[in-house]
């Protein structure tokens, strides 16, 4: 359901209920435990946040201002924002609208609300709540710090073995983060990217977005082979089974930090870290990943449609890019084998993100800054919120549902204008709009593939929930967003 892979997984896996009290307190020790450490995670400079200088201004007031420059933004490749210190949410502020009497759920429709004219008030606590999940970023760098240390320490060992694997690499080494899923601060997803010179895709089902590979019968692939099944189909699960093998020795050579593999779950091929720290602990996903040099496949052709917004020549650009392909099981599949593999399109997504303007200078240092990202971050904690509030009713749902929102947003409304900064209330309520007309119609195509509805006909109860929920949000000027638990 999501980019990179895993994300989605985690989704499923979701916050225990308990948790969605707890947390709050864990978040705090693993903060203060990582921070100890002073990892500061060397970000690289393609997504370091230029923050508004309003918003920093603001964020003062919340908490300790940290360093600017060490923040990352977590929208910039799929992360997700973190959320806020809940003990330290603005609770004396605002909120006026939660004063008043609130409007049932779903009462009132949501174009109604979108037409309200954003009052001052409303734009100004949403800023306040941008800029609280832009403090919280610094967490996330740091527990990345952490992380790349242990990931570069496992690629080598895994490079310096005679395998199959001695090709890996991390995907996008250096930016890695921005693949990372970080509403936690101690949660992660790495992709460990195996080049492979060809591969025949046969698709698995209707979706588009899951294939079969079988490596061409080619010298160069041999060191494949032994990953094939009886039908010469590429096995994730045997591919997973020897990288588990081989970390499981690897980390053992770690001897700075204590790093474990997780027991394999039953029915799951994934590979999971954990990282001790003496009152933290960090969970890393491994996600097996695939690059190939070939043609995207003809799901993808009426896919991508971004001309109005980055223009012909860029799509055309980035459809010249590699395929990436990764390991994961098809839940349609009847008798689950462990070789299927899904599309992935995590590199062109960062790719968007980092130059998002239909000019070439939005948010640059000199260019005219937009709230693009802004929106996207604002419906992501939204979403993040209402999850905890209800894991079992939106479990189906995860941070690639608003993401892909976001980019069709971004081609209906493909100007910088149409984002302009000082119009953040207005841009979000009518993003939002857009996602909950999404639900109401059950419709979300893949962004890439559009035959791939992301909202499937069997999710369309908790399509419903969702948006009820939001609509309770968006006319009671989202009171979730300053709630104390
Ligand atoms: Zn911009």
């Amino acid at each position: 359901m999501d980019g990179a892979g895993g994300r989605g997984e985690r989704g499923r896996r979701g916050a225990p209920p308990a948790a969605s009290r707890g947390r709050g307190a864990a978040r705090g020790a693993a903060r203060s435990s990582v921070r100890g450490r002073g990892a500061g995670g060397s970000p690289d400079g393609a997504g370091t946040l230029r923050a508004p200088r309003r918003d920093a201004s603001t964020a003062r007031r919340g908490r300790p201002a940290r360093r600017a420059s060490a923040v990352r933004d977590p929208a910039a490749g799929g992360g997700e924002a973190p959320a806020a210190p809940r003990g330290r949410a603005p609770a004396g502020r605002a909120p006026a609208a939660q004063r008043r009497a609130e409007v049932p759920d779903g009462a009132v429709a949501a174009p109604a609300a979108i037409r309200r004219a954003p009052s001052a008030a409303g734009a100004l606590r949403l800023r306040e709540v941008l800029s609280r999940l832009t403090l919280g970023r610094q967490d996330v760098s740091e527990a990345s710090g952490l992380v790349n240390q242990v990931v570069s320490q496992l690629i080598q060992g895994i490079r310096s073995k005679d395998g199959s694997f001695d090709s890996i690499e991390r995907l996008g080494a250096g930016s890695y983060y921005e693949h990372v899923k970080i509403s936690e601060p101690n949660e992660f997803d790495i992709m460990l990217v195996m080049p492979v010179t060809r591969l025949q895709l046969d698709e698995c089902d209707d979706t588009g977005a899951y294939y079969y590979l079988t490596p061409k019968r080619n010298p160069k692939e041999k060191h494949l082979f032994k990953f094939l099944d009886e039908d010469g189909k590429l096995s994730a699960l045997k591919m997973l089974q020897a990288l588990r093998q081989i970390i499981k020795q690897e980390v053992k050579n770690i001897t700075n930090v204590e790093v474990t593999v997780k027991r394999k779950k039953p029915g799951s091929p994934a590979i999971t870290l954990q990282i001790k720290n003496p009152s933290a602990e960090i969970s890393v996903d491994i996600i097996l990943t695939l690059e190939v040099q070939q043609s995207w496949p003809p799901s993808t052709q009426d896919g991508l449609k971004i001309e109005p917004w980055l223009g012909r020549k860029v799509r055309q650009e980035f459809r010249n890019k590699s395929l990436y392909l990764v390991a994961k099981q098809n839940k349609k599949e009847k008798v689950p084998r462990g070789n299927t593999w899904r599309l992935s399109f995590s590199h062109i997504e960062k790719a968007m993100m980092n130059n998002h303007g239909s000019s070439k200078t939005c948010c640059e240092s000199d260019g005219p800054k937009c709230c693009r990202k802004g929106c996207l971050k604002l419906l992501k904690y939204l979403l993040e919120q209402l999850k905890m509030k209800h894991p079992k009713q939106l479990e189906t749902f995860c941070s690639y549902h608003v993401k892909t929102a976001f980019f069709h947003s971004c081609v209906m409304w493909p100007n910088d204008t149409d984002w302009h900064l000082g119009d953040l209330d207005h841009c979000f309520q009518k993003y939002l709009g857009y996602f909950l007309d999404c639900l109401q119609k059950s419709q979300l195509p893949h962004f890439f593939i559009p035959q791939y509805n992301l909202l499937s006909v069997e999710d369309k109860a908790s399509s419903a929930f969702l948006s009820r929920q939001i609509k309770h949000q968006l006319n009671n000027r989202f009171p979730i967003f300053h709630e104390i638990p």
